[in-house]
């Protein structure tokens, strides 16, 4: 699999090119230039097949003369000491929890894979990934990571605490982590990270890449749990069947969306917003104007102008018709989210968070709208444990943290705080290094 430019049809780079040098000068996004079929797969895989085999398994076919079936073995198997869990509920309905990973997240998927398939692709060479980060996704990046070989992590922090990163694993202490404070704001963060990308001679010095999603190492494994809810659920399945998605920056929408076209036979996709649902607008047609973000009780899905909307947009030009009956968007403001998460309780026992109950209530509506049979999959993108103020608050219930999410409550002091500016951080990388 090659891939391409969002803005243009004329670049095309390997895998390995599209990872560690992952934005195209031409400023677009890389995308797959074509669809690998994996129907083969489905033949032989079922509710038997673990998740590091099935990994170890479609990833040599999507990614053919890059990555021989032997690496793929050790890359599955030194990403992922987690796996997904499919919960069926009823007829209805089942939760997909992707929440097992060292913070509680579903970004731990994405992360891990990359971070093992770099350092199988690295040969000789010495790359530095650099991300802007905030909350829980900084730790992710930094468990995949540390000790990898040939690779060293630069994380960008705004103002504020940093917590449960280890601090063993830092440069300073002969590992390969660095975190560093920005006296600004996430988005000063990620302004720099961009221009320290762009600043193209720089970045060839370092070999200077980003753990974010606009790299396409992280984007093309969370198409994997897509796989594995299929294989685990196609025997029971006699209708239609559906995934919701709760949707920020839309990268797991776009990876369920690949998983379909590669040739999983899903009937649809909802796109589960909460009360910033601009983009729902664009999936009806109506074009795109970017609304101020309002803050809600599902932060991450918080965005007024989703990073991966140029690969959306690259969907609806290849195929308008096809993806108006594929992608259901739906909003649910917080009112209803925490109702979803009472009622799902009373009903089912489960707990859910809030981001997962906007995918939840969203898949309630979709239902009520459609013939029988169809049977919905919930995305459950985060461990309601992170959220338990908002689990009392609407089920009464008190619950604690599991010990290994506790950890990531304790603060750590950064190698380095610096004013939101270019030469400052290239300074404090150069200087570390
Ligand atoms: C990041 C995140 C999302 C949104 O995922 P995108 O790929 O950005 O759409 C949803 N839920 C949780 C808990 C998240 O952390």
């Amino acid at each position: 699999m090659h891939f391409r430019s969002t803005n243009s049809g004329d670049i095309s780079v390997t895998f390995k090119d599209a990872v560690f040098r992952c934005l195209p000068e031409d400023g677009g996004l890389y995308v797959p230039d074509k669809a690998t079929d994996i129907r083969q797969f489905f033949l032989y895989m079922d509710e038997n097949t673990s998740f590091p085999d099935l990994v170890a398994a479609v990833t040599p076919s999507l990614l053919e003369g890059e990555l021989n079936p032997v690496s793929a073995a050790r890359v599955a198997e030194s990403a992922f000491n987690f796996e997904p869990e499919l919960i069926r509920l009823d007829d209805n309905f089942s939760i997909l929890n992707l929440y097992n990973g060292p913070t509680g997240l579903f970004k731990d998927f994405g992360i891990a894979f990359l971070a093992a398939v770099m350092e199988e692709l690295q040969k000789k060479s010495v790359s530095l990934v650099l991300s802007a980060v905030r909350g829980d996704s900084g730790v992710s990046i930094a468990r995949a990571f540390t000790g990898r070989k040939g690779i060293r992590v630069v994380l960008v922090y705004p103002s504020g605490p940093i917590r449960g990163l280890d601090v063993s694993a830092f440069a300073t202490n002969g590992g390969n982590i660095i975190p560093i404070q920005i006296k600004g704001t996430f988005d000063d963060c990620q302004r720099l990270v961009n221009e320290t990308i762009n600043d193209r001679k720089f970045s060839a010095r370092y070999g200077v890449t980003s753990a974010n999603t606009i790299n396409p190492g992280r984007l093309l494994p969370q198409i994997f749990y897509y796989l594995y809810a299929f294989i685990k659920i196609k025997k029971q399945l006699s209708g239609d069947f559906l995934f919701s998605v709760p949707c920020g920056n839309f990268g797991n929408l776009i990876a369920g969306l690949y998983a379909w076209k590669f040739g999983m036979p899903a009937n649809g996709f909802i796109a589960a917003m909460n009360s910033n649902n601009a983009l729902g607008d664009f999936i009806k047609g109506n074009g795109f104007t970017p609304r101020p973000p309002v803050t809600t009780n599902s932060p991450a899905l918080d965005v007024s102008v989703p990073s991966n909307l140029s690969r959306l947009e690259s969907f609806y030009s290849e195929a308008p018709a096809v993806m108006n009956n594929m992608v259901y968007p739906v909003s649910t403001g917080d009112g209803p989210t925490l109702q979803t998460m009472e009622q799902v309780w009373k009903k089912y026992n489960v707990f859910i968070d809030p981001h997962t109950a906007v995918a939840f209530s969203a898949a309630g509506q979709v239902t009520r709208d459609r013939k029988g049979g169809t049977h919905i999959i919930v995305l459950a993108t985060r461990h309601y444990a992170k959220d338990a103020g908002l689990i009392r608050k609407a089920t009464r219930q008190n619950i604690s943290l599991p010990e290994p999410l506790l950890n990531l409550q304790k603060k750590t002091d950064p190698v380095a705080i610096i004013p939101p500016r270019l030469g400052a951080l290239e300074g404090a990388i150069a200087s570390c290094f």
